[in-house]
């Protein structure tokens, strides 16, 4: 099996995008084939080196890598016209100047139902004779799609100044690659029968089509921002793991049951195949795949998830804040607004001061210091305890006296447990918070 993904190198990769690589390189790695990159970087505008950077750093991330390419078509011109030589010596192809417009009129002639046939003429671009007959596309998920010939336009495959047009650009590629397995999206359906006419014209085999069905957001409508992130970029900026990344991609399409939720990386090669991929459109819902998130992230371990912590964020000793933070996070993003003030001191939250340290919040956070102070260990069972007491003698609600301390060292009323918290801070630093909360000097405990 040879397969390939051809992005078009205009910007961020998208999430369907990422979707097609994806079930490519798991139909690669599950029958032990081939991946083959290829650039489709003909639109010189928009292929800039910086675009192509983005797509290979996006597969990079996802950890799909490619065992051939990247092939960038670019380089590729040559090639083509070679290809193209041969077509018109075999006496496949014919110059044309017919525009848009005569195309239009030709069918009102002959009825809008029939393709269009051109004379040849001395110049202009070439079109492929479509000869008499149906072209069958075998799709993988779709069954096959019949195309009766006389209903196809003779395509245009090159400009008058011989550069060669996309479709046949794609079958040449395709074919030169030894491409076995063409996975894409469905948008590409419609030019299938094209690339087919010229591989046909070329008396190549046809390769084997899956088109996947397209990606909606849970409004039905066509997945953009709007719906949490439309890219593999923003999908890492978000805190996403790549592994979670694969899986709910994974499943976006393709699944045993319904409620498959976790598999592994090495599950998904074991057991993917196209042809269980749904014909339906798949809906990308960023919650699902934040839960999905939440669960890789705790299996991760604490070192592990201490390293990619500080990858993310750029910090270095987390260790111990993630410890106490893993439980409430879903993505590494998450991470710092949680439990950031353990690093960078309390946030500024006014509502929260106001809220629960009136007279009644001073008074319990004064006597939970006293407690602090005088603890032997500064451990988060004995600080636990330390709170409980305070809790039992002033006879009130724990959260009266819970949620002070949390403002008063977080500067808000989210943060990790309390007393991890405070044992993860220390003496010192608990106290110093807890002061500066309560308006006072610092006094030696
Ligand atoms: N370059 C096309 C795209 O990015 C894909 C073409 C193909 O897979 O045949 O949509």
């Amino acid at each position: 099996m040879r397969v390939r993904f051809a992005p078009s190198p205009t910007g961020a990769l998208h999430i369907g995008g990422a979707r097609t690589a994806l079930y490519n390189w798991l139909m690669a790695r599950h029958a032990g084939g081939t991946f083959v990159l290829r650039v489709e970087d003909t639109d010189r505008e928009r292929s800039t080196p910086e675009n192509v950077g983005q797509i290979l750093d996006a597969l990079r991330w996802l950890e799909l890598d490619f065992d051939e390419g990247p092939i960038l078509q670019s380089e590729r011109a040559e090639r083509h016209a070679e290809v193209l030589r041969t077509l018109e010596e075999g006496g496949h192809t014919y110059h044309s100047t017919a525009t848009a417009q005569d195309v239009r009129a030709y069918k009102d002639r002959h009825g809008a139902e029939w393709g269009f046939r051109g004379e040849p003429e001395a110049d202009g671009a070439i079109r492929l004779r479509v000869p008499e007959g149906a072209t069958v596309v075998h799709d993988l998920i779709r069954g096959d799609t019949t195309f009766a010939h006389e209903h196809l336009d003779d395509p245009v495959i090159a400009r008058a100044d011989g550069s060669v047009l996309y479709n046949f650009a794609v079958a040449v590629d395709d074919l030169d690659a030894a491409i076995t397995h063409v996975v894409r999206g469905e948008d590409h359906l419609s030019n299938t029968p094209k690339q087919l006419l010229v591989l046909a014209a070329l008396g190549a085999d046809q390769p084997a089509y899956a088109h996947l069905p397209l990606l909606h957001g849970p409004d039905g409508k066509k997945l953009s921002k709007r719906h949490g992130a439309a890219s593999v970029q923003e999908l890492r900026e978000r805190g996403f793991l790549p592994e979670a990344v694969r899986n709910y991609l994974a499943l976006l399409g393709w699944g045993d049951t319904d409620d498959e939720t976790i598999v592994s990386t090495d599950d998904l090669v074991r057991r993917f195949t196209v042809e269980r991929v749904s014909r339906n459109p798949a809906r990308f819902d960023v919650d699902k795949l934040r839960w999905m998130n939440g669960r890789y992230l705790r299996e991760l371990g604490e070192e592990e998830l201490t390293r990619r912590l500080e990858a993310y964020t750029g910090r270095d000793g987390l260790r111990p804040s993630v410890v106490i933070a893993q439980e409430k996070i879903q993505t590494l993003a998450d991470f710092w607004p949680l439990a950031g003030f353990l690093h960078d001191g309390p946030a500024d939250d006014p509502s929260a001061r106001e809220r629960w340290l009136d007279e009644e919040g001073r008074a319990a956070l004064a006597e939970v210091r006293e407690a602090l102070a005088t603890l032997d260990a500064f451990d988060a069972p004995s600080v636990e305890a330390a709170l409980r007491g305070v809790v039992e003698r002033r006879g009130v609600k724990a959260k009266q006296v819970f949620q002070p301390v949390r403002v008063a060292i977080a500067g808000t009323t989210v943060s990790p447990g309390i007393w991890e918290s405070l044992a993860v801070l220390g003496r010192d630093e608990a106290l110093s918070r807890i002061d500066g909360a309560l308006g006072q000097a610092v006094r030696i405990a």
